[in-house]
């Protein structure tokens, strides 16, 4: 299922509901839908400085694809935030001590790319903490920020993630990278199109949950995508240094 169906699908899922849920449990409908999330929940969004753009990449570490990005990374010179999935950062830990080492900086996006809305709050944390407890075993750095699959939010995600002190950072701006028909320029214009500053860009640099290659695409698109900020005259960064406040 691509992340666009699942996310109306979850939409429409919890939409029903609403009127009988308490204000609490309305987080998971705000923060499926971009644009009201983005005006609603900016911190929750990741909206940080005007001048600056945060490049995020979701789903790795991936032993074919992410040593790619982070050759390009580095001849950009450019530093990135990786939301590493704790089942695929044990298949590579010398790879998640590369990208740190590299001076990116790592935070979780979960042990299983599994929706977290659909879970309980036992096994909603029990996700969490692992992952950030593997991720930041390999780093020797407790990993400080955390997106959920999907970008789906709960109730019970928002509970675990403060127990963890884990902040959850979703983003402004996606280039549908997942998908099999993507390609350099689609995805540079799709994160281009909606990109102002302080923004944050969501991309993937593993194909693990999306169209077989498709980080091939993405890949091609990243170098326009800084070319363009850099137009804009918009700095481009983790999100350590996005936000006038630190998240
Ligand atoms: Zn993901």
């Amino acid at each position: 299922m691509t992340a666009t169906r699942l996310l109306r699908t979850t939409a429409r899922a919890a939409l029903p509901a609403l009127p009988v849920l308490a204000a609490a449990y309305a987080a998971p409908v705000l923060s499926t839908y971009g644009p009201l999330r983005n005006r609603v929940m900016p911190r929750l969004s990741g909206r940080g400085r005007p001048d600056h753009v945060a490049l995020t990449f979701d789903d790795g570490p991936d032993r074919l694809s992410t040593p790619l990005f982070l050759r390009l990374l580095d001849e950009r010179r450019v530093h990135a935030t990786f939301f590493l999935l704790g089942n695929q950062a044990v298949r590579a830990p010398g790879l998640v001590r590369e990208i740190a080492a590299a001076g990116h900086e790592i935070a979780v996006h979960g042990w299983l790319h599994r929706p977290l809305l659909l879970r309980g709050p036992r096994a909603t944390y029990d996700d969490l903490a692992r992952a950030r407890d593997t991720v930041g075993d390999l780093t020797g750095c407790a990993p400080r920020l955390f997106r959920p699959p999907y970008g789906v939010m709960s109730t019970a995600v928002h509970l675990a993630a403060r127990r963890l002190d884990l902040t959850p950072v979703l983003w402004t701006a996606w280039g549908e990278d997942w998908r099999a028909r993507a390609t350099p320029e689609s995805v540079h214009r799709t994160v281009t199109g909606d990109l102002r500053g302080g923004g944050t860009v969501l991309l993937h640099d593993s194909d693990c949950t999306s169209a077989p290659g498709s980080w091939r695409a993405t890949l091609g698109a990243v170098p326009r995508i800084l070319d363009t900020c850099a137009r804009r005259g918009l700095s481009v960064g983790p999100l350590r240094e996005h936000a006038v406040d630190p998240l």
